[in-house]
């Protein structure tokens, strides 16, 4: 079996990567190891209006539960601050019915699919990439001249071409259960070492009554299910609104820290496999949706040589790859908070002048715009205390 393009892992990215690469003419297959689409559901589903117009698909409402416009943040001492952005910013979603329709997009451009088709070996030249394939009890071997491997977190496609796998996962869980919101459109944050250290904890409505209630951490030797606990007992807030049992328990990884190379000979990698996610929030959609598309282009091409794919790695990087490395920073300064830091931070964007400034700015896909603003609002003895480095970088980089 020969094709220009096979794509490996038809989640979200996979499904767009196929579109594109169908869309720009060439014979393009889509493979999953599971045997339906959208199935286990490892995520949140909240995203940004602008990561929807990414996936190119209109707010529908087969998969939109609820429309979004802001958010209470809440510090680890119970202060409290309300980022209200006036009109939708974002979209709760069906992952399982967004993936379906993404996927469904794929095969209206062209693309074949094959359910139940696991990627197991890969060869890889400047002719293109063979893949061993198990499928439904049989091995088959499939010719492309180039692979997309966009098969998630434990990219084996990454792994097998030499570029390895993103070096920091961050481990989330999260349940469906009965909550009561009083501000359904808003979500909600919760900042603290004690429930979700290095992280934040979240609980984002679906309906009047239901949210998925959960949290993301640095990786540590406390099992995420104890994080959980704690906090469905003990925080004031979650444990008031929760109102006990839940219907769906979640537990997954998210790959912060994009790799440097993501195209080799006859492969390209993309989404959570290429760690294209948003560090400060652990959304990998809006990025995902961007490299995939510039990866189906390239792909369509049907050059498996490197000096052709290589222009993959130089367009992502040029359009998502600032935002990225920005967003790492100020992860990893106030992923390193303390309790107290946090609140003083929280207090400082209550400040009148700052929540201006968050209105207009604030943005969940480049935090960057605004984080480079506030430090530009703030003195420099309050921004050495409070930040360190990284927002003195933010400020020497204008
Ligand atoms: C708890 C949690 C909450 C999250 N919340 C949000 C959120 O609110 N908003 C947001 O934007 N992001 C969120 N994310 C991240 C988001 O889920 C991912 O960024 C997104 O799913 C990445 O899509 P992907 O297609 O790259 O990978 P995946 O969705 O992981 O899809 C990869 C696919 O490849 C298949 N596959 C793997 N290996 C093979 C193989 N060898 N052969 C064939 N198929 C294979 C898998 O079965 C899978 O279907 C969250 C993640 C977690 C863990």
């Amino acid at each position: 079996m020969g094709y220009d393009v096979v794509v490996v892992g038809a989640g979200p990215i996979g499904a767009i990567a196929a579109r594109c690469s169908a869309e720009n003419g060439a014979r393009t297959l889509l493979l999953e190891e599971h045997s339906s689409i959208g199935s286990p559901v490892q995520c949140t589903g909240l995203i940004s209006t602008e990561a929807l117009r990414e996936s190119e698909l209109k707010p529908d409402s087969s998969f939109i539960y609820r429309r979004i416009k802001g958010a209470n943040v809440y510090s680890p001492s119970g202060h409290s601050i309300r980022i209200d952005g006036v009109r939708t910013r974002a979209y709760v979603i069906d992952r399982k019915i967004f993936d379906r329709t993404l996927v469904t997009r794929a095969l209206d451009a062209g693309s074949e699919i094959m359910l139940s088709a696991r990627a197991t070996a890969l060869t890889n030249t400047e002719d293109g990439a063979v893949l061993t394939v198990k499928h439904c009890g049989s091995t088959q071997e499939i010719d492309a001249k180039v692979v997309i491997g966009a098969d998630g977190v434990k990219s084996n496609i990454s792994r097998m071409c030499g570029l390895g796998r993103v070096k920091k996962t961050l481990t989330g869980i999260q349940i469906e259960g009965r909550y009561e919101t009083c501000d359904p459109g808003f979500v909600e944050i919760f900042l603290g070492n004690r429930f979700a250290p290095g992280f934040f904890a979240w609980a984002v409505p679906t309906t009047e009554t239901i949210a998925r209630i959960g949290l993301c951490t640095e990786p540590n030797n406390t099992p995420p299910y104890q994080y959980l606990t704690k906090l469905l007992r003990e925080h004031p807030t979650v444990s008031k609104n929760y109102k006990g049992s839940y219907t769906s328990l979640t537990l997954g990884s998210i790959p912060i820290g994009a790799l440097n190379e993501t195209s080799a000979r006859g492969v390209l990698i993309t989404g959570d496999a290429a760690g294209q996610v948003k560090p400060t929030t652990g959304g990998g959609i809006y990025p995902g949706a961007i490299c995939a598309k510039i990866a189906g282009e390239v792909a369509a091409r049907g050059d498996p040589r490197i000096e052709s794919l290589g222009d993959y790695d130089r367009i992502w990087q040029e359009q998502v790859g600032k935002e990225l490395k920005t967003g790492m920073h100020i992860h990893n300064a106030i992923g390193k908070f303390s309790d107290e830091r946090l609140d003083e931070f929280i207090h400082l964007l209550s400040d009148e002048k700052i929540m201006n400034l968050v209105r207009e700015y604030g943005d969940m896909d480049h935090p960057s715009i605004l984080f480079g603003k506030i430090a530009s609002h703030l003195n420099k003895k309050k921004l050495f205390v409070l930040t360190g480095h990284m927002l003195k970088d933010l400020i020497k980089g204008g």
